[in-house]
């Protein structure tokens, strides 16, 4: 079999995820070996290995695992394709040691330098435009924050883009989204090449579909990508404020797909509520520790959250609202109840306790990033560990019945569903012991929550299904931590055509 090609039937497979316990009985099938057949795109049929003639294009799966096709709920596209040509500053430890870092970069063909994961927010020394320019002088240098939302920059970038200098260097928050997307603003077919490049790296993690919530504008570079051919993965290309009165002039609703391909879809008005933990932003209730009188920005007021959201809604349009601190998710779910629609809130990293059962009663769904709670520990430790409200509550969510959605927030973490289940089950990636484990997901709430429906709504492997599936190596719902991050993906399909190969 080769990639593109129809699956007739896919032979011998175990099957994991919901819908197993229909099937997955000793006395049903040989070693508990399964044939599932496909037929228009569905899974028409499922039976005992052995028991029908295979006959077709045949996927001998060999004794590995059937799961649904896995989505990431939260990307932004653009920028994972183009990360990999942005060096990391990750691991510098001091504004001289990124700066001096960054002076050894090599400028873009544009004569920029860019690079990616700054992270400022556990140094003991501010950063400080002077700092950067003393080390990267005439070269426009930007340093993108880990959390993009905020972007370290020289004298020269700030001439560069036509912005008045800070003394720190910094922009935060919209002035950073500005500079970012003009960063991105890349010849189309350069974009267009990267994209199919981290599609085909996605699928071969067993990925079928993402959410695309890429800053400007997108509907046009999809359209164009769309028209030309693109067949890797099911997009929903999502709009933000500033273009949403376009998208409702064109008459579009969420779910209605862009251009002729059926794969790429119009997908939510995405609010941003507030910004986020690294950068200081996130909006919470109480100060942050060691940081009198701080409480983060919101980024809108309830009522203008409301507004939008109802624009959005009598257009056919769902929101979703980015809210990371309690306040913030506090304004969000009281906009989703003031309109009486259903949503989504992207990240809900710290919710108070009297917010986590309104998930669910108002129908808002809670796409998270588990691997966030991973990488962000020290920085909740030392910044939230006195704020009443609870740091990646994923367990209390699930327990109160919220749609839980898994994603990435790539590049922020990489764009790899495996990573994130991982650390939602495990909370921890090292030698560490797991952070807060009583708010720990089952593996199987968290293969849910990677599915397109999410946890509450799961993809089951049946007759009548989409075949949007993959072939791993392991039984996800025990494998071990390490099995589950590193989990091998023999293939990967939508609506039974192949879209990896191992
Ligand atoms: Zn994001």
């Amino acid at each position: 079999m080769h990639i593109g090609e129809n699956v007739d039937v896919i032979a011998n497979a175990r099957i994991a995820g919901e819908g197993r316990e229909l099937l997955a009985h000793p006395h049903t099938a040989r070693d508990g070996l399964f044939d599932l057949w496909v037929t228009g795109g569905r899974i028409s049929d499922i039976a005992p290995s052995g028991n029908l003639r295979p006959r077709g294009a045949v996927l001998d799966a060999e004794g590995a695992w059937v799961v649904p096709g896995l989505w990431d709920h939260h990307v932004h596209f653009l920028q994972w394709a183009l990360a990999s040509s942005r060096p990391s500053v990750e691991h510098a430890g001091s504004p001289a040691e990124a700066a001096a870092f960054a002076a050894g970069i090599t400028p873009q063909a544009d004569g920029r330098r860019v690079l990616s994961r700054l992270a400022t927010a556990l140094w003991e020394a501010e950063p400080t435009r002077a700092v950067l320019d003393a080390a990267t002088g005439d070269v426009p240098s930007y340093l993108l924050g880990v959390d993009v939302h905020s972007v370290w920059m020289n004298e020269a970038a700030f001439r560069r883009e036509g912005i008045a200098p800070t003394e720190s260097g910094l922009v935060r928050e919209s002035a950073a989204f500005e500079v970012i997307d003009r960063l991105d603003d890349v010849e189309g077919s350069v974009a267009d090449a990267a994209h199919v490049e981290v599609a085909r790296r996605a699928a071969a993690r067993g990925v079928v579909g993402i959410w695309d919530l890429e800053f400007g504008e997108n509907h046009a570079p999809w359209r164009r990508r769309s028209d030309a051919g693109w067949d890797a993965l099911r997009v929903f290309s999502n709009v933000y404020p500033d273009d949403l009165e376009d998208v409702l002039a064109q008459g579009l609703a969420t779910g209605d797909p862009l251009a002729a391909n059926p794969l790429v879809r119009l997908g939510m008005l995405k609010v941003i509520g507030d910004g986020a933990l690294a950068s200081g932003t996130a909006a919470t209730s109480h100060d942050y520790d060691a940081h009198p009188h701080h409480r983060g920005v919101l980024g809108a007021s309830p009522e203008q959250m409301a507004d939008l959201v109802a624009r959005a809604a009598a257009g056919g349009i769902a929101t979703t609202i980015h809210a990371i601190g309690d306040a913030a998710n506090t304004a969000a779910l009281d906009a989703f109840a003031r309109c009486d629609v259903p949503g989504r809130i992207e990240h809900a990293q710290l919710v108070s306790a009297s917010d986590i059962p309104r998930f669910a009663r108002l129908g808002v769904d809670a796409s998270v990033q588990p691997q966030h709670l991973i990488d962000d520990r020290e920085l909740t430790d030392r910044f939230w560990a006195n704020q009443p409200a609870r740091p990646y509550p994923l367990r209390d969510l699930r327990d109160a019945e919220a749609n839980l959605l898994l994603g990435s927030d790539a590049p922020v973490s990489p764009l790899d569903p495996w990573i994130q289940m991982s650390a939602a089950v495990f909370r921890t990636d090292d030698a560490q012991d797991p952070w807060q484990p009583e708010q720990a997901l089952e593996a199987r709430t968290a293969l849910a929550a990677s599915t397109e429906g999410g946890s509450a709504d799961p993809v089951a492997i049946e007759p009548g299904a989409v075949a949007d599936l993959a072939v791993v190596a392991h039984d996800p719902l025990v494998a071990t931590r390490d099995e589950l991050r590193a989990m091998p993906v023999a293939a990967t399909m939508i609506g039974g055509r192949l879209t990896h190969l191992g």
